[in-house]
């Protein structure tokens, strides 16, 4: 496990983050013997959000009683002062904790959203707030769009940035990490099997683990996953591996796919999943978790090429900031049933 000072933040921060987004599925016993393990074997970094169902009450039950050997990062994803302070409060009380050690604005993807956050009444004026009265100690933003949000932090509002960084989304090393560098920001990269997909697991976490951030995030669920994930990082990633990893990126990421969320599919298709995975699937194979996800949203996407408004503009398409294909990248999927 590497450690290092967490950008300005200064905290020693271990490069592998517990991220407790599943702990809500699985029974409490497995995911306080997870939180535990973790923490006995150098993770020092966990990441919850008050969107993630019970998980900040999982955490304050398990390790509460641990809480001067970690640094506790949650999120809010509320936009107006008036729910982000109520966020704030019960995440501090569902965490059994005095302070928050990094409060995020959540999942800001647009412009739009930016603006409602950082306006006079918006979530961020309730996140200094409580910075103000001691309740949270840094403030950091988390989205799936990362040239905006390389734009969002030139006015120092943020310390720190939670973006995706895997080999099918390298797509944070263009602008967005360049730039955070630049400002000594704390950098967390998250998903590195992005959300269960890429295999070999080794090389999915060891390719961020090349990059220069400072954490990543793994969402964990039991003993064994923390092992794998703790296995993978016990070796520095030399110069030959780092090529060959970016190697594997540029291949892997031609889909283009930032998951920003912004389309959408009448019958349901969960395009961003489809895209993102569409070149591992066909180059390495996809983890058991994946070949699931296809299974169970084969019918539908089957049904992409008969279904009668996309013939002759594909309804998704209208709606993607980058013009990307869908359509043929998910009718492609259907004919390799
Ligand atoms: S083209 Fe296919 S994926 Fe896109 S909206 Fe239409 S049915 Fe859905
Ligand atoms: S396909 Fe386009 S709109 Fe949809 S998530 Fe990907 S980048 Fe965003």
């Amino acid at each position: 496990m590497r450690y290092r000072a967490f950008g300005k933040i200064g905290f020693q921060v271990s490069s592998l983050g517990f991220g407790a987004m599943n702990l809500p599925g699985v029974p409490l016993e497995q995911a306080r013997d997870a939180l535990n393990y973790a923490l006995d074997n150098g993770i020092n970094y966990i990441d919850t959000a008050a969107a993630y169902r019970n998980s900040e009450e999982i955490i304050g039950e398990s390790i509460s009683h641990r809480r001067d050997e970690f640094f506790l990062a949650t999120k809010t994803n509320k936009r107006d002062y008036a729910s982000a302070k109520e966020d704030i409060e019960r995440s501090l009380t569902r965490l059994k904790t005095d302070v928050i050690d990094l409060l995020q604005i959540h999942y800001v993807n647009y412009v739009h959203e930016f603006k409602a956050a950082m306006e006079e009444d918006g979530a961020y004026r309730a996140a200094v707030e409580a910075k103000e009265a001691g309740k949270v100690r840094h403030i950091g933003i988390t989205g799936h769009r990362p040239e905006l949000i390389a734009k969002w932090i030139q006015k120092d509002q943020f310390e720190q940035v939670l973006f995706h960084l895997n080999l099918a989304q390298p797509f944070a090393l263009n602008e967005l990490i360049p730039e955070m560098v630049r400002r000594d920001m704390a950098r967390v990269a998250m998903k590195p099997l992005s959300g269960g997909f890429i295999r070999p697991v080794d090389k999915a976490i060891r390719y961020p683990y090349s990059q220069d951030v400072h954490v990543i995030i793994s969402g964990m669920v039991s003993v064994d996953e923390v092992k794998q994930n703790i296995a993978a990082m016990e070796r520095e990633v030399e110069e030959a591996e780092r090529l060959e990893l970016e190697q594997m990126a540029q291949q892997l990421s031609t889909h283009n796919c930032r998951r920003c969320n912004y389309c959408s599919c009448p019958i349901g298709i969960p395009i961003p999943d489809v895209m993102i995975s569409s070149v591992v699937r066909q180059q390495m194979g996809l983890l058991a978790k994946g070949d699931g996800f296809y299974e169970k949203h084969r019918e539908k996407i089957l049904a992409c090429a008969d279904y009668e408004p996309c013939k002759e503009t594909p309804l998704c398409q209208k709606q993607c900031p980058y013009q990307l294909p869908m359509q043929s990248v998910i009718q492609r999927t259907a004919a390799s049933f």
